[in-house]
């Protein structure tokens, strides 16, 4: 049993995986609690999908499908390894799953059932975290190298924030009562291993691998530190110049704003002491934020 992860720890135990991660707007209060009257939670398992489509990413983090409402995973998988963070809510991906099979992961047993709706079925979406990655599913479309890799990276960072194991990762078609079939395809490697079927047990396999190792570890004996992310990047001396030489650098789209934003000249014309010290003022924020966040990128790189 384990309460859902809030925003501030999804990032936290994604990065520390290093997972390349983008906050789809609005994702921290997106999700279906409210609207159902269900909460989501506690969480007993993780969930992996594929989208069966191309460019999903708005489908999965806001839009849905019709007589789905989105969001329709907590995490969006795309081809090239990032992952977007679409809720930390409920999200409408598992629908029902069969008890038989649901069991298996709540427990942790090290055999998974066939789904068998005569066990009966409960709403997925209330107890399990669910990943899209993105792929047309058609047992043609491969899964690139460094996608597959962030989708065990992804599975084992919410396992190590949770203390689960990796017998808490199930897939789609493990758990459905409603005949469906993914995730599945072909991936392109991992680690040292080339090309293979995706199967959940090998999955599993990568995903309890990964846990046996610190979080910064890398699969295949490789050394590779994890990406740096937006928000670990120094800022550059383009960045530095924007920040202190704010007049004449960015051209104010809209003059009515200008006050309010430190990185947008005021208008033209507008010359009095008043302005020249609000200019002041927001150039020591604008170096108060330059302090944090080398600060921060220092903390980091140790
Ligand atoms: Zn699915």
């Amino acid at each position: 049993m384990a309460t859902p992860l809030t925003p501030e720890q999804w990032l936290k135990a994604l990065r520390a995986e290093g997972v390349t991660v983008q906050e789809y707007p609005g994702w921290r209060t997106r999700e279906r609690d409210d609207e159902t009257g269900l909460s989501f939670g506690p969480v007993r398992m993780f969930l992996n999908h594929h989208t069966a489509g191309r460019n999903s990413r708005d489908i999965v983090a806001k839009n849905g499908v019709p007589g789905l409402p989105g969001p329709l995973a907590h995490v969006y998988l795309a081809k090239n390894g990032t992952a977007t963070m679409c809720s930390a809510g409920r999200a409408n991906h598992a629908g029902k799953m069969a008890v038989n099979a649901y069991a298996s992961f709540r427990d942790e047993k090290s055999t998974h059932p066939a789904p068998s709706a005569s066990s009966g079925t409960i709403d997925g979406n209330d107890v399990a975290y669910g990943l899209e990655a993105e792929n047309l599913g058609d047992n043609v479309d491969v899964y690139p190298r460094e996608q597959y890799d962030a989708w065990v990276r992804i599975n084992a960072a919410v396992c190590r924030h949770h203390g689960w194991s990796a017998e808490s990762v199930g897939c789609h078609k493990e758990t459905s009562v409603e005949g469906k079939i993914d995730p599945r395809g072909p991936v392109e490697g991992y680690g040292s291993r080339g090309r293979f079927a995706f199967t959940p047990a090998q999955f599993r396999a990568d995903v309890a691998e990964r846990l046996r190792h610190p979080a910064s570890w890398s699969p295949g004996g490789s050394t590779s530190t994890p990406k740096p992310t937006e928000d670990s990047v120094a800022l550059s001396t383009d960045d530095v110049r924007k920040i202190w030489l704010t007049d004449g650098v960015v051209q104010n789209p809209n003059p009515e704003t200008a006050d309010d934003n430190p990185f947008i000249a005021p208008a033209t014309g507008l010359k009095n002491t008043e302005i020249v010290a609000r200019r002041l003022e927001r150039k020591v924020d604008a170096l108060t934020v330059l302090v944090n966040r080398l600060l921060a990128a220092h903390t980091q790189e140790k």
